[in-house]
């Protein structure tokens, strides 16, 4: 077996003995006995029964625990200095985050009277052009009720179009974090890393990573919202231009509401009205 299979079936076992610890923590947070952690290659998320975890892509790199002296020491960002550290605890931030979409209402399902007037309240919110235009849509909508598939306010939003879908879930990890911080304030730490992380570093693609500077204004976005509704720095990380769009007056306005939402109802809603300004600044164009 050569050194690199080795090091791949170490990584493996390694992060099988993370999952497992991380199943008992998960299932007592989310008052859970039956939920399970699977391992993922496409990302994190939960489905409300499970939670699919993304394997580290720095598992299979260097060696563990390289240097002792620096366990557990962070840097000025919160991050762990250790990578071998820093991975298990960036597991932990994914599961305090999936947990609290099941603990915090992400799944509160929608009644089909509450749909009706959901959307209603929706459509006030526009102006008349863009009322128009979304008319069409949320009376295809309102059609397929009582379709299974329409059944919380994160998915009727969502099922209008990507980028509602796109922004429904950004306010609502925004507000689930918020409310697990609150609640465990274990989770404060490693959640901030796990996003200081990820906007210093950047996104992996292939055996590369992408700084956020240079994706598009749009991907960069979307992190730059959750880092500001979440009191979390991003100004080195991302272009100017976007960072002077997070500063905007009348977005800031939608920015407080979403913070001060408490259901899913709530930040299905203010995607709708975030739309409308992201688009005034000339982003999120379909
Ligand atoms: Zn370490
Ligand atoms: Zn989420």
């Amino acid at each position: 077996m050569s050194d690199l299979d080795t090091q791949a079936r170490q990584a493996i076992v390694n992060f099988k003995k993370v999952l497992n610890r991380q199943e008992r923590l998960a299932r007592v947070m989310a008052r859970k006995s039956d939920l399970r952690l699977l391992p993922n290659s496409r990302g994190s998320y939960t489905d409300g029964k499970n939670i699919h975890i993304q394997v580290p892509y720095s598992l299979f790199k260097g060696t563990p625990h390289a240097d002792r002296s620096v366990c557990r020491k962070r840097d000025d960002d919160n991050i762990l200095l250790c990578e071998a550290c820093r991975v298990v605890e960036e597991v932990e931030a994914y599961v305090f985050h999936e947990v609290s979409h099941i603990c915090f209402g992400t799944f509160q399902k929608v009644s089909n009277s509450d749909l009706k007037s959901y959307l209603d309240e929706v459509l006030k919110c526009f102006g008349d052009k863009e009322r128009e235009n979304f008319k069409s849509v949320v009376h295809k909508v309102k059609l397929d009720i009582p379709a299974k598939e329409y059944k919380s306010y994160y998915v009727t939003t969502a099922s209008v179009s990507p980028v509602h879908q796109l922004l429904a879930n950004l306010n609502e990890d925004v507000r689930v974090n918020a409310e697990m911080r609150k609640e465990r304030p274990g989770s404060v730490v490693p959640l901030e890393a796990m996003y200081n992380f990820l906007i210093k570093n950047g996104v992996p693609r292939g055996k590369e990573t992408i700084p956020y500077k240079d994706l598009p204004h749009d991907s960069q976005m979307v992190i730059g919202m959750v880092a500001r509704m979440s009191g979390y720095s991003y100004e080195p990380f991302l272009a100017e231009e976007v960072c002077q769009v997070l500063e905007d007056e009348d977005l800031n306005k939608v920015f407080d509401q979403i913070i001060k939402a408490n259901s899913s109802r709530d930040t299905g809603f203010h995607a709708f009205s975030l739309k409308v300004e992201l688009n005034r600044l000339g982003m999120f164009l379909d």
